[in-house]
């Protein structure tokens, strides 16, 4: 199936190759670019995903932990004040207020404190172990605030058993309502350990489990000099504060690390727990792939404009070939003057013009004289260099865009004057026997004036059919006339012809 001409056309120029060559890379540039900031934002997406389902979890294991220590703290609140309890010995007294909860895995200590701070109930031995806690945040806190309900306290080293822990308070009413002590219960920062370490979050990432206050109560990765640490004030602290939940990019002032912090509260309690991911990591994967799809996508978009490039090239030069085959074809390779295809083309071409635009047209053919004896005297090279110095002759003798001096025979030329009367045509005649005279071979020893030419001249207004054999007639005449002159066509019906230097033959 061939194509249409004008896509064909299309597809042999250089230009739409060139252009393809360009168009293509940069679609291509732009389709990968925007696949990779799809494959970005999944990234994202993927990873604010992970970090919201992370803090859930957390989230719901811290809030339910606390959940039971403040139910066994309401419990202990409830068995103090159940009558006969002060005349039980210690160890039922244990047992009844504590229940079985000091087994539990994380907790840390539970115990009672009267209202100068010493520990009076001990939910791990009897009788209790001796301490005085007035000192603590916890104790002033609920000594100075009847309604504060479960309080969670700054992280410290208990000093029962060295352990690092977070305490959950209540306070104890005496009857009138005054300042009676407080239950505490705690959890160990090893039950967070052991709650975060089940996650991975690369080597940056990290979970952090702060106070309203902006104290951490603890990091993971672990490490001691961040607990209690007071980060209120900072830029990411005040957001988390602020909004509750939610999540956003900010660089941490812990570390420097550019992160990903997904928030949120933990239940109702004072406490504010979030999941952070490095950047970094989180775009890891998809700049590995960029990496690769960039670098493939930037060679090809090189190949493509680079062999677009050599296609073109070569449309070109296969172009300019062309021009010139083309050109080789319609001249006449000894004189370099048009050749008789030119000739019939243009010829053709210039009766139609005439014929349209009413145009004079005249036409000269020009004959080397006894051209035959130049060859026989010196030789078929010399008649070459005569023919070479003849078409200069000729080409020197007109001046406008459109004439035409063409080679049509061994010895025989034609000029092609379009928009020439007669008169003009004689005039170029007239130049072209002038030029002749100064014609010479000075190699053969042809002096100027040797060489002369008999023409035939022909002119017509919009009949230019028979121009050429009228002007072959007339230099038919000239030959026969004793050569170097020219004969008008007119002349032979009684028109007066012009005989270069020597005679106006008249009619
Ligand atoms: P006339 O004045 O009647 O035209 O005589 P003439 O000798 O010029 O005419 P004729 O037709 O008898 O001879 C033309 C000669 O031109 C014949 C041929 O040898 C020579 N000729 C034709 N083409 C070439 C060419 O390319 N180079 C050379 N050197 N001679 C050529
Ligand atoms: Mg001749
Ligand atoms: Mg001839």
């Amino acid at each position: 199936m061939s194509l249409p001409p004008r896509l064909a056309r299309r597809l042999r120029s250089a230009r739409t190759w060139i252009t393809l060559g360009v168009l293509a890379p940069i679609g291509m540039l732009v389709v990968s670019g925007l696949m990779l900031l799809d494959l970005r934002r999944d990234a994202w997406e993927k990873a604010e995903q992970t970090s919201r389902n992370l803090l859930q979890v957390i989230e719901r294991d811290i809030a339910r932990n606390v959940e039971v220590i403040d139910l066994t703290l309401l419990a202990v609140q409830d068995n103090l004040r159940a009558p006969g309890l002060a005349k039980l010995d210690p160890a039922m007294r244990q047992l009844v207020l504590f229940d079985r909860a000091a087994t539990a895995k994380d907790l840390g200590v539970m115990f009672v404190l009267d209202e100068n701070g010493d520990l009076v109930e001990d939910a791990a031995v009897t009788p209790p172990r001796a301490g005085n806690y007035a000192d603590r945040d916890y104790f002033q806190a609920h000594k100075a605030n009847r309604h504060l309900g479960l309080y969670v306290g700054r992280p410290i080293v208990s000093r029962l058993t060295g352990e690092r822990m977070v305490n959950f308070s209540r306070r104890i009413d005496k009857p009138d309502g005054s300042f009676g002590g407080l239950v505490l219960g705690s959890l160990k920062l090893t039950y967070f350990g052991r709650l975060f370490d089940q996650i991975g979050l690369g080597n940056e990432g990290a979970i952090n489990l702060y106070l309203r206050d902006g104290t951490r109560i603890t990091r993971h990765p672990y490490l001691e000099t961040d607990v209690g640490v007071n980060i209120a004030g900072s830029r990411t602290f005040e957001r988390f504060a602020r909004e509750g939940v939610g999540s956003f990019v900010e660089t941490s002032v812990r570390d420097g690390v550019r992160r990903l912090y997904t928030f949120t509260r933990v239940g109702d309690l004072p406490m504010i727990l979030n999941v952070a991911l490095s950047v970094d990591e989180v775009e890891a994967g998809w700049r590995a792939k960029a990496v690769v799809i960039g670098s493939v996508v930037l060679v090809l978009c090189g190949l493509t404009v680079v062999l677009s490039l050599l296609f073109g090239r070569e449309l070109r030069r296969r172009a300019a070939m062309q021009v010139e085959l083309a050109r080789l074809s319609q001249t006449d390779t000894l004189t370099g003057l048009a050749n008789r295809r030119r000739f019939e083309e243009a010829y053709a071409r210039a009766c139609a013009d005439a014929g349209r635009t009413g145009q004079p047209l005249s036409l000269l053919v020009v004959d080397a004289d006894h051209f035959k004896r130049f060859n026989d005297r010196y030789g078929h090279a010399v008649g070459d260099e005569i023919l070479k110095g003849l078409a200069r002759c000729l080409a020197a003798s007109v001046h406008r865009p459109s004439d035409l001096a063409c080679r049509v025979g061994g010895e025989e030329f034609v000029l092609l004057l379009p928009g020439t009367d007669e008169g003009g045509a004689h005039r170029v005649a007239k130049a072209v026997h002038a030029q002749m005279a100064t014609l010479a071979v000075g190699s053969a020893g042809i002096g100027p004036g040797s060489v002369t030419v008999s023409i035939g001249l022909a002119s017509a207004i919009s009949d230019a059919a028979s121009l050429y054999h009228r002007a072959d007639g007339a230099l038919y005449e000239a030959k026969a006339g004793g050569r170097n002159q020219t004969r008008s066509a007119a002349s032979a019906a009684g028109r007066p012809v012009e005989k270069p230097g020597l005679r106006i033959v008249g009619g």
